[in-house]
């Protein structure tokens, strides 16, 4: 992903390449090609705007520098504003002061939650964290064996509602089957019993935004105060992943966003727009099928890998 975007800018930036002077005419050209490969890459286009009008006054400003010659000064103004729509600083998963930390993935369906609950499970647990996974998604058939699957690959328990299902544990859990919420709840409970410092609920996803998804989401974070609601966005909707974050920033309010399926080829500018839209951080970035595809979201190394 980003590899077509990534030719255009430095294509773009290429051309100030051994001009010793920059007019403000060689500025708005460059900004100009920035803007258009921004848009093509299906950056959204307030995004858009803020960057190329932020990188333009500080291009034309009094921004200089002994060390650096004014291509390189470019350069540097873009890879600092494309850190900044990315986010600034690495955003880390906020620990509760007493645990378990609860953390509750919620997006739409086949956006790569079940998947993430595993990978998160795994990362979390070579840091030595233990974290036990709570099934969640009533709603799709064969999504809590599908958990229980991921949790079995991750080396990490898995608290489902069916008597028999909760592996390592001692089966038959006191709750409807059919209640996400008093599932999410028992297992949190059940965690703070066995002493899993860390509970990662998922949730059911549908395949497009609707009011019932929202409110069952919000119903499970009322009940369980999660310490993150983490926004799992597959980064392969294309501009679809402006309006679905927006409307997941609404109707449960998350505390930041994993983009998943980035080693896709899909243009991606939407997702990296999530930040700049929903004011939520990017924590989490998922490239791939395999529990080891993960890694924490960084804005600087993103904005290097952009720029080449
Ligand atoms: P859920 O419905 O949100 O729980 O989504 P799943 O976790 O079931 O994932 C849906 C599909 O996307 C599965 O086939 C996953 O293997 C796949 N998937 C999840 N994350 C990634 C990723 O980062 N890259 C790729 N290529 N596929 C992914």
């Amino acid at each position: 992903m980003f590899e077509s975007l990534s030719d255009r800018l430095t294509g773009a930036l290429k051309d100030l390449r051994g001009k010793g002077r920059l007019t403000d005419s060689d500025i708005d050209a460059t900004a100009r090609e920035i803007r258009l490969a921004l848009l093509d890459a299906d950056v959204s286009l307030p995004v858009v705007r803020t960057f190329i009008a932020n990188v333009k006054e500080r291009a034309k400003g009094s921004e200089v520098s002994a060390a650096l010659n004014p291509a390189q000064q470019i350069v540097k103004i873009v890879n600092e504003e494309l850190v900044g729509i990315l986010g600034g600083e690495t955003r880390r998963i906020q620990l509760a002061k007493t645990p378990p930390t609860v953390i509750m993935l919620a997006g739409l369906q086949g956006a790569g939650k079940t998947t993430l609950a595993g990978k998160l499970s795994k990362w979390l647990a070579g840091q030595g964290h233990t974290p036990m996974l709570v099934a969640c998604d009533l709603q799709r058939p064969g999504a809590v064996q599908q958990l229980q699957i991921v949790g079995e690959r991750a080396g990490v328990p898995v608290f489902a509602p069916h008597p028999g299902t909760s592996v390592g544990g001692e089966g038959t859990l006191g709750v409807s089957s059919g209640d996400p919420v008093a599932v999410a709840q028992a297992g949190v409970a059940e965690a703070k019993t066995r002493q899993h410092d860390v509970v990662i609920i998922d949730t059911a996803g549908r395949l497009g935004i609707d009011a019932e998804l929202m409110r069952q989401a919000s119903d499970i974070r009322d009940a369980t105060s999660p310490d993150e609601v983490l926004f799992v966005l597959d980064a392969m909707i294309g501009q679809d992943a402006v309006s679905t974050a927006q409307a997941f920033a609404e109707g449960v309010d998350f505390t930041g966003v994993v983009l998943t399926k980035l080693d896709g080829d899909a243009r991606g500018g939407a997702a990296l727009s999530v930040r700049e839209i929903t004011g939520r951080p990017i924590m989490f970035a998922s490239t791939g099928e395999k529990l080891e595809d993960f890694d924490v979201f960084h804005p600087d190394r993103m904005a290097s890998r952009i720029l080449g």
